[in-house]
């Protein structure tokens, strides 16, 4: 179970992973992208750090909706939107809830992904932020389903996400900006896949210290 107060602290927690490594993700972006990731990602999460404030004592999903659209509007960039669509998609599973159950926290991480793949129409193997994603979620469905608690199922998820960035270097990217370098892209590890990876870390020490 995630409290309101909870999720308010992750997401400080998430802003700070991602300023922390703001410099890594521009730097990772610079070999396959447009040297922006680190920026990108770092704009959009500073600005909802400013915001969690006032929302302290809202439900979870007002709180989820509000990142959403400041990660829309304020990050420039391909990964502002899908990050943002992730959120938004979450938030409206939690619409109204004070506390996210188990089973809610399955279906926001399905419905990111969803929300991620409609938008950008990539696929596993595209060499994106689903290759972290997608096999982080289902370690994290698998382990909730066989009766683990979030904290157990995040750290599990972090780890299968870890390993999927791991993979990233070893394929050709086939979507976004890194495509437009074909086979050259092989052996460089995807930015995006690595601040989903760092996100998911985020939740898992802030859950698990
Ligand atoms: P831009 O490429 O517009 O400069 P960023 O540098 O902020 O945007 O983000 C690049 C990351 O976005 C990539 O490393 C990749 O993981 C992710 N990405 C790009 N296109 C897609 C897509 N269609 N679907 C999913 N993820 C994508
Ligand atoms: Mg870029
Ligand atoms: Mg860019």
């Amino acid at each position: 179970m995630i409290s309101n107060t909870l999720l308010i602290k992750i997401l400080n927690n998430i802003a700070i992973t991602i300023k922390e490594n703001k410099e890594y993700l521009t730097h990772l972006d610079s070999v396959i992208g447009d040297s922006d990731h680190g920026f990108n990602m770092n704009k959009g999460f500073n600005e909802v750090r400013q915001k969690l404030e006032p929302l302290q004592n809202k439900d979870c999903g007002t709180i989820l909706k509000n990142v959403a659209m400041t990660l829309i509007s304020k990050v420039g960039g391909a990964s502002g939107p899908l990050y943002g669509t992730a959120f938004l998609k979450a938030s409206v599973v939690i619409k109204d809830k004070y506390e996210i159950s188990e089973k809610d926290s399955i279906k926001m991480f399905d419905e990111s992904i969803k929300g991620i793949i409609s938008r950008g129409k990539a696929k596993q193997g595209d060499k994106t932020m689903l290759d972290a994603l997608i096999p982080a979620y289902q370690i994290y469905k698998d382990s909730i389903n066989k009766g683990n608690s979030i904290e157990i199922a995040i750290s599990q998820a972090q780890k299968a996400a870890y390993e999927g960035v791991e993979y990233t270097k070893t394929i050709k990217a086939t979507k976004g900006r890194a495509s437009y370098l074909g086979d050259r892209s092989i052996g460089h590890q995807d930015p995006g896949a690595t601040s989903s990876y760092l996100i998911l870390k985020s939740i898992s020490d802030t859950l698990n210290n």
